[in-house]
């Protein structure tokens, strides 16, 4: 028997190995969502999340409610964890935060059965954590910008970071925005990685300062994409690929193919309803070619941003 399955009672369904209490409480009230379809759902697509999500230290959102309560992050692996996840120490100014990370399919039901919604992975693994193995750049339209321009924007990063030597990959975020991440080997620090993506947003905004902005200010923001380069920072996370979102609809962060971005209708188009089923048509991962990519900020490309 599953350590985790220990104490449970008979009608609880167990999930790779996992107990699930209160299997039919609906975790997303406008589509009627339970806690073991949510399960289920990561079931389904474990061969695609897993990679995104094991290893990694881990902000994790939780709502205890379900999706229409209240929702809060937690990036702190506390006593009431299971075994099935395990701490990450990371050295913080004032002594060590214990993040949370999963080895597999158990950790990661472990963390649905309490009540987590969404899990947002550090760009860097826990045998490195000051080493980042990513960049995203987290495009996030003010309301007024019209979802072509946010389709336009993703194309641009992925052009701007091609001169820059740098293949990247597309994701919706399952929220209003779309994700354009670049896997990077682990040479530079988070200070590089930082600056680098901050000259990666402000060289976008200057070919067009008219429709992007790399400026935290709200008000700056009015009509324009901003171009989120904060993600890059230590301590900063982006949603995990395949994870669901706690918002209306159930829909989950999703790796497209650059050729679907033409056609793509909106950034939460795809939901807990139709990925199983997308992974299971699909004849290549759109995100081939992601894990086995070799490249890194070069002193060219930075020199570039200059
Ligand atoms: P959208 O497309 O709607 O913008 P998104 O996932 O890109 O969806 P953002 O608001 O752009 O959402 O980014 C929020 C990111 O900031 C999340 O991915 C999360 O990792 C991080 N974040 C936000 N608030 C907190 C918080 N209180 N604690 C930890 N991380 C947070
Ligand atoms: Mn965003
Ligand atoms: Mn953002």
């Amino acid at each position: 028997q599953h350590p985790s399955a220990r104490g449970r009672t008979s009608d609880e369904p167990i999930v790779a190995g996992v107990a699930i209490s209160h299997p039919d409480r609906v975790v997303f009230p406008d589509c009627g969502v339970t806690k073991l379809d949510l399960a289920r759902y990561y079931e389904q697509v474990a061969d695609a999340i897993l990679p995104h999500v094991v290893g990694r230290p881990l902000t994790l959102v939780r709502c205890p409610a379900g999706q229409s309560g209240k929702c809060f992050y937690q990036k702190h692996l506390t006593d009431s964890m299971p075994d099935t996840v395990h701490g990450v120490n990371v050295k913080e100014n004032d002594g060590v935060d214990v993040y949370v990370a999963v080895d597999d399919l158990a950790g990661l039901i472990s963390l649905v059965q309490l009540g987590v919604l969404e899990f947002h992975p550090w760009p860097a693994r826990e045998d490195n954590v000051e080493r980042p193995d990513r960049l995203v750049f987290d495009l996030d339209p003010d309301e007024q910008v019209s979802w072509s321009s946010v389709k336009q924007a993703a194309a641009e990063v992925r052009d701007c970071l091609k001169a820059l030597g740098l293949e990247s990959f597309l994701r919706t975020s399952g929220g209003k925005g779309l994700h354009v991440v670049a896997p990077i080997e682990r040479r530079s620090d988070w200070d590089e990685v930082k600056s680098f993506a901050h000259g990666v947003a402000d060289l976008i905004v200057r070919t067009a300062p008219d429709r992007y902005v790399s400026n935290m200010s709200k008000a700056k923001r009015r009509g324009k994409i901003f171009v989120d380069y904060l993600r890059n920072q230590r301590g900063a996370t982006a949603v995990a690929s395949y994870s669901t979102r706690a918002r209306n609809g159930a829909p989950v962060a999703t790796p497209l193919a650059w050729e679907e971005l033409a056609k793509l209708a909106s950034a939460n188009a795809f939901t807990i309803e139709n990925v199983p089923e997308r992974l299971r048509r699909l004849r290549h991962d759109p995100w081939e070619g992601f894990a086995s990519t070799r490249q890194s900020i070069t002193a060219k490309a930075r020199k570039l941003l200059q």
